[in-house]
This record gives C-alpha cells, structure tokens and sequence, in this order.
C-alpha cells in the first residue's frame, strides 16, 4: 500500500490514488469528489464512515432550511441578517451571516467553493470540544452551561509578532463541540489584527444575541406551560363535576402544550392562551 497504490472509495467505489483520498477514522478510504459532500471544516482523520454519510444526507437540507429561516423569522433584523458580510483578514476574504433567531450562522471564503454545500453551524454547538462516549447526553449540565455561559468570548484571535514586535500572523479559532470538526481556524499572515477581532467580536455578540432570545423564549414557554397545566386541570374538573368528558380536556392540554413547545401558541395580554 504505497503512494503509488489505488483504493477504492467507499462511498462511490472510484479507485483513487493516495492525493485524491483521505482515510476516515474508521480506516475505509473517502475520494476528493465525495469529500466535497461533506464539511469543508470536517477532519476525514475525525469523521466516521456513518458520520461522512451522514453529512452527504443532511447539509444540503440544512442549508435550504437555513436560506428559508430568513423568510421565516420575525421583524426586520431577521431581514437584515440575510446578506452576508465581508471581512479581509490578511490574504483570505472570509464572508458572514447569522440568524440569531434560530442560532446559527454560515463562513464563506473562496477555498470553500469546491464543496458542494455552504454548511450551516450551530452557536449551541460552538463551544470548546470535548470527547463524547457512547451516550453521554448532548444536553448533559456541562454542555449546557458551556453554551448558556453569556459571559464567554468562545471565538478567540491568536497574534503572532515577529522580533521588531510587529504583527505578522494572525489566526481566529470558532471552537465547534463536533466529532468531525472541532475548530474552525482560519490564518493568515498579515500585519493587521483588526479584522480578525472585528470579525470574533461579531461572531461572539451574535451569539449572546441568539443567547438572549432563547432565554427569552424558553421562560415565555415556560410560563405559557403553567398556565396551560392549570387550565386544563380546572377544564378536566369542570368536565368530571358536570358528568362530562374528562379525557377531552385533557387531550386537548396535551395539544396545547405540543403547540406551545412548537411556538404555535401566543399569549394575551390577559395571559389567555390562544393558537396562532
Ligand atoms: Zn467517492
């Protein structure tokens, strides 16, 4: 098995020598053209035979669903977060959007062109990696605290200067909790460390954005849970002291509460409960 060696692509079966194939981590060989199905950010030496097919099945989709959340989401920020903007760090020109409605965001730059999906990431997701066994629980109090943390700058700016005390090199790290990704690092030698701020400063207040809505939103579900709980014990009590239909009120409670964890229920100001 030499450089000069072919193997076969487990994904499309296409022979290929060593410079158009990358081994997975579970050792079967992947080929350039199946790579770019895949994360331009994802690490083959990571990334599991299922987990390369998993993002051959899943990141167009996302992505579809991503350009749709723009249409989707309230009000005229939402609007506004459609178009991407545009960083120089040093040589490489990094493109940039968010939805701090849903919580995710999109990296363009010219290398990426070859793949054939601009992937979606997720600030829940970006967070310092750490290594996950067989059932550890992505909602495990650890995880959560990591990426509910307000306070943490988790993108960071890495400067190198040279002897004259110059800058010379700069690198951002966007930290990502996935098994095939890791870290985003994007580098360049340049000596003008600004951007690279600029650009973690705004990644990382987006994500307190983000992080500011979902609070919000989980304590109005909250809320809206309660009062739903109480409304449907005093409809099932009213039902059974009439001679009526218990179990209906309590269907419909249990439909309430599905649409009100699907955002479908909206609040009086009187605090009614009422289906959008
Ligand atoms: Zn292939």
């Amino acid at each position: 098995m030499g450089l000069f060696s072919k193997e076969a692509c487990t994904f499309c079966g296409t022979e290929v020598g060593a410079l158009k194939r990358s081994k997975l981590a579970t050792k079967e060989f992947i080929c350039n053209e199946c790579k770019r199905k895949t994360n331009y950010f994802a690490r083959m030496s990571y990334t599991s035979r299922d987990a390369a097919r998993h993002m051959m099945d899943t990141l167009a989709q996302e992505a579809a669903d991503f350009e749709a959340s723009f249409d989707t989401a309230e009000g005229r920020f939402a609007k506004a977060e459609r178009s991407f903007n545009t960083w120089d760090l040093g040589s490489k020109r990094i493109h940039y959007r968010s939805n701090t409605t849903i919580g995710a965001f999109q990296l363009n730059m010219s290398e990426m062109s070859r793949y054939e999906v601009n992937p979606v990431f997720w600030f829940d997701t970006m967070i310092p990696y750490e290594f996950k066994g067989e059932g550890d629980d992505f909602f495990s109090e650890t995880h959560r605290s990591k990426f509910m943390d307000a306070a943490a700058n988790h993108v960071e700016v890495d400067v190198t200067k040279g002897d004259d005390g110059k800058v010379i090199h700069c690198m951002i790290t966007i930290p990502y909790d996935d098994a095939c990704i890791r870290e985003i690092k994007i580098e360049s030698d340049t000596d003008d460390a600004a951007p690279f701020y600029d650009l973690a400063d705004r990644i990382n207040s987006d994500r307190r954005a983000w992080l500011g809505k979902a609070e919000f939103d989980a304590e109005r579900k909250n809320r809206m849970q309660v009062r739903n709980l109480g409304d449907t014990a005093a409809a099932a009590l009213k039902a059974a002291v009439s001679g009526g239909d218990a179990t209906e009120a309590v269907k419909k409670g249990i439909d309430m509460a599905n649409d009100i964890e699907e955002g479908k229920v909206k609040q009086s100001f009187w605090g009614k409960l009422f289906k959008k």
